[in-house]
């Protein structure tokens, strides 16, 4: 093999890698032979002049290939003729549809083997999100996963460290050397997990927003194309939906209260007819991302009759009722609901005049929440599952003075009045009527990549 310093040269002149170049990097780092600093040189030619799909899809598999992979059927004759499928979010504040989506599509007929992370940056994770159910495990052992995956459908767990360790590897170099936002590494990143999965179908919800990763809908788009293509490459049907993110999803913010608030939808009982309506958009997102699932498996074809009977297993609570048996399954008790860990203290956060919500800033949110412990600044930070935020009004909502636009869930109140002023200013663009064009119910949906599209 040619020096490493060759390799780096050839992408940094933006010709394509071969596959045993790429293999001798990525084995070369995973076990400690190529150093640091030339890996990153790497990363970074490779952000700047980009990478073929056939490069991609070789970093890819090198990735998937470097730890343990699933095979549900191999290691279980009961799973022969089953289908196996998940969903991936690129994530944002208050993303709560994997709790929703699992059940749902366990409804379906499918089988969800979910591997999820913690909350890390201003976004929140599932693991956090599902161990804030006292003593729900996000570890399973394999005899628990197959039993509950044969038995419930669902399996919901943290991503363990012998899944992709290349990957993981990589993603933290990347993050200290400023490539995280690169469509083919990105791509590479998020399909080797999926794949190693075992899975044969998988929806991309792709976030495109002010209160995303991308604001951008070209590059949410790129990136959606670039899922799509390696994804099916790879051997899975898959698609992706390319969803609005321009405030948060639904209206919990925070741990144990969105584990509350999924239930509220998995049971269409809602607090207040007010809450309903913030959570219909998220309840949509849910019921089309998981109809896609459904689509892609092959278990459903139309998508409108999909859809109605999305609705109809959470009017009917047959989701909330899989939900239940899980969580039971995963180690909670069976009033797992009762014991979910509430703040002790709320403060309320009025409207100061009167006039249109034109915005909420829930990038602002979400790092005003790592303060309180909403999430986490580093990874060993530990998270308070039981603060957060109630967000009590919508874009492009009217508005009057005095009107309850979101309440802080702290510990105490010198927590809440710490953080007061910044979860007032998250609120703060309220500009006269007059001036706003209403928006109206908000739909979530923008676009749908799926391989047919693709070139
Ligand atoms: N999520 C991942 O898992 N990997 C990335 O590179 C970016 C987001």
């Amino acid at each position: 093999m040619k020096p490493v310093s060759e390799i780096i040269r050839k992408k940094r002149e933006g010709q394509e890698l071969l596959p045993d170049e790429l293999e001798f990097l990525v084995k070369g780092f995973a076990d400690g032979s190529i150093p640091d600093y030339q890996i990153s040189a790497w990363l970074m030619a490779s952000f700047l002049c980009g990478m073929s799909t056939s490069e991609t899809l070789t970093l890819t598999t090198l990735m998937r290939n470097s730890g343990k992979t699933m095979n549900w059927r191999k290691m279980s004759s009961n799973f022969e003729n089953e289908k196996f499928a998940d969903k991936h979010s690129t994530g944002g504040v208050g993303d709560k549809v994997s709790l929703i989506l699992a059940p749902l599509a366990v409804c379906f007929g499918m089988k969800v083997p979910m591997m999820s992370g913690r909350g890390l940056g201003h976004t929140g994770g599932t693991v956090d999100k599902l161990e804030s159910i006292p003593g729900f495990t996000m570890y399973p052992t394999e005899a628990m996963m197959l039993k509950n995956l044969d038995e419930i459908g669902t399996i919901m767990m943290a991503q363990s460290n012998d899944l992709c360790p290349a990957d993981k590897k990589l993603y933290s170099l990347r993050d200290v050397t400023a490539t995280i936002e690169s469509v083919p590494l990105i791509t590479a990143s998020i399909v080797s997990k999926k794949w190693a999965e075992g899975i044969d179908a998988i929806v991309y919800d792709v976030k495109c927003g002010s209160a995303a990763f991308m604001s951008d809908v070209g590059d949410a788009k790129r990136l959606s194309e670039s899922l799509v293509k390696v994804s099916s490459q790879a051997g899975m049907a898959s698609s992706a939906m390319i969803t609005r993110m321009e405030e948060p999803l639904g209206s919990m913010i925070g741990n144990a209260m969105e584990v509350e608030e999924s239930l509220w939808i998995l049971s269409d009982e809602y607090p207040s007819e007010l809450h309903r309506k913030i959570c219909e958009p998220l309840k949509e997102l849910c019921c089309d991302l998981t109809v896609e699932m459904a689509m892609l498996s092959g278990l459903q074809s139309d998508r409108e009759k999909a859809k109605a009977e999305a609705l109809k297993f959470i009017s009917e609570k047959k989701a909330l009722e899989v939900f239940s048996r899980m969580a039971v399954a995963q180690g909670a008790a069976k009033n797992f609901r009762d014991a979910l860990p509430k703040a002790e203290f709320i403060m309320d956060i009025t409207a100061e005049k009167d006039g249109t919500l034109a915005a909420i800033d829930s990038r602002s949110l979400g790092v005003i929440g790592l303060d309180i412990g909403v999430g986490r600044k580093r990874a060993e930070d530990p998270v308070d599952p039981k603060v957060g935020f109630e967000v009590l009004s919508q874009v492009g909502q009217k508005i009057s003075k005095g009107d309850v636009l979101c309440r802080i869930h702290a510990r105490d109140k010198a927590q809440a009045e710490s953080i007061y002023a910044g979860v007032q200013q998250s609120f703060q663009m309220i500009l006269p009527t007059t001036s706003v064009s209403t928006i109206g119910k908000q739909h979530l949906f923008i676009d749908r990549i799926r391989k047919e599209n693709l070139e």
